[in-house]
């Protein structure tokens, strides 16, 4: 029986929830067209659609809010929060910018372009799509082991740099434009990438002189694993650790969503002050974000991130946090229940498609998953599967994820042990009913990026 480790904090402040009838929420998937982003936040019981920009912030950082300095242009809080990236990260110049796909926005036209390509461990779906929108191809080369749902290894969300070097070379280094370490790999399940195998990444980038970002939106949770995992880390502290990883990269683009605890921001870091990088940079930020000192955000907000960055890497914290999604994932053992083993560092991915192996991968099994979980309690998961794929731009043709899964992303601070456990009862129940269904869903509409957010999707019947 794995333990629950008691939250290193308490609660000052709630929020007001409610679980609609069975009845109640089959008619609201039903008028949302079975896409879980259609629906409405009041609706659902227990909402791990994503951790993204839906954690609860502390006393210090609200009481950040307070001291926001809201000047246009060289704000106190714009240096304070340019004084905290540099003691974390010990980077040469930083720019806020109001999310992570922003930070996409503004720093990837820099470089990619048609013709180049971007090769990461894995993309996240907005990287993805900016590495699409800016005319340059994504290629994918992670670890056989993120491929093994029941596999159990430290580091599934590894780069395979065997085949990174080959597929560098079939390409020619000339047309790489980029390539993307994300920490840790969301579409591998929230799995950790180690530090050896970032060392060996950066060697392989220096080697063919192609520029490597970390997508670090989840950097604390990842440093938690390697001091956990990894041979050597033991004894270094989050802040050490954090250090290291970023010493590898030559720039980061961050969610500040995630990790950093804040409800909004991000971030474009850069390793040398000088870089040429910069002037194409701020040119972009002021154009789509606004001045490179605010970047889309409040003066507030900088303010809270400053502390955010601090308190996500708190140690008692990651310990509960990564914590308590192994709980969730030990509850699942007990039962028997397919997961992306062993439970990642923000949430538990379902294998959708153990749960329906009569469901081809081309009707959504994890689309089909996410709603018999929302139909069953309220709970609001999401696909990162098939369904998340956009079709290939140059052919059109519907493409495959490596996995099926239902991603139960947990939002940090928010949600109780009671919470989980009726999540658990949920996906249980689910379970032993799992042979009852036979067929999935067919998209009805869909833009061809970023598609899973908007399309609208009909039961298939037949
Ligand atoms: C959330 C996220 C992004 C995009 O950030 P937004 O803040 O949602 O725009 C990019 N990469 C990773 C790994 C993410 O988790």
């Amino acid at each position: 029986m794995v333990k629950y480790i008691p939250e290193p904090f308490r609660i000052k402040m709630v929020e007001n929830i409610k679980m609609l009838t069975r009845e109640e929420r089959c008619d609201k998937i039903r008028e949302a067209s079975y896409n879980l982003f259609r629906l409405k936040g009041e609706d659902v019981y227990i909402d791990t659609l994503t951790d993204s920009g839906t954690n609860a912030m502390s006393s210090e950082m609200w009481s950040g809010l307070l001291r926001g300095d809201e000047a246009y242009a060289g704000a106190k809080s714009y240096y304070r929060f340019i004084q905290a990236c540099q003691d974390v990260f010990g980077y040469g110049f930083f720019c806020p910018v109001h999310q992570g796909r922003a930070a996409e926005k503004v720093l990837f036209p820099n470089f990619l372009h048609p013709g180049t390509y971007a090769l990461a461990n894995l993309f996240f779906d907005t990287t993805r799509g900016h590495v699409v929108l800016s005319g340059a191809r994504a290629l994918e080369c992670v670890c056989e082991e993120a491929k093994h749902p029941e596999l159990v290894a430290p580091f599934k969300g590894n780069m395979d740099t065997a085949r990174m070097e080959q597929t560098i070379l079939e390409k020619g280094p000339e047309n790489m434009g980029l390539v993307v370490m994300t920490l840790t790999n969301n579409s591998a399940g929230g799995q950790p990438v180690s530090m050896a195998n970032l060392r060996e990444v950066s060697r392989i980038c220096q080697k063919y002189g192609i520029p490597l970002c970390i997508d670090a939106a989840r950097y604390a949770e990842n440093a938690m694993f390697i001091k956990q995992r990894e041979a050597g880390y033991a004894d270094k502290s989050i802040p050490e650790i954090v250090r290291e990883c970023f010493s590898y990269a030559d720039m980061f683009t961050m969610s500040a969503k995630k990790d950093t605890l804040v409800n909004m921001g991000g971030v474009i870091g850069i390793k040398d002050p000088d870089s040429p990088l910069i002037p194409g940079i701020k040119a972009n930020c002021i154009s789509f974000e606004g001045f490179y000192t605010y970047g889309g955000l409040n003066g507030r907000d900088l303010e809270c991130l400053a502390v955010g960055l601090y308190e996500g890497m708190d140690e008692s914290y990651l310990t509960y946090r990564l914590g308590s999604i192994a709980y969730l994932g030990g509850r699942l053992d007990e039962l028997g229940i397919p997961y992306q083993k062993p439970a990642g560092g923000h949430g538990i991915f379902l294998d959708a498609q153990k749960f329906y192996p009569q469901i081809p991968w081309y009707e959504f099994p994890g689309q089909v998953l996410s709603v018999e979980l929302y139909k069953e309690c309220g709970i609001r998961a999401c696909d990162i599967g098939s369904y998340m794929m956009d079709p290939d731009p140059d052919t059109g043709e519907a493409v495959r994820s490596i996995n099926e899964f239902t991603r139960l992303a947990i939002p940090r601070r928010v949600y109780t042990q009671s919470h989980f456990d009726l999540a658990v009862e949920a996906i249980h129940n689910v379970w032993q009913r799992r042979e009852e269904l036979q067929h999935g869903y067919r998209i009805v509409w869909g833009p061809n990026v970023l598609r899973h957010f908007q399309a609208t999707l009909a039961p298939i019947d037949a």
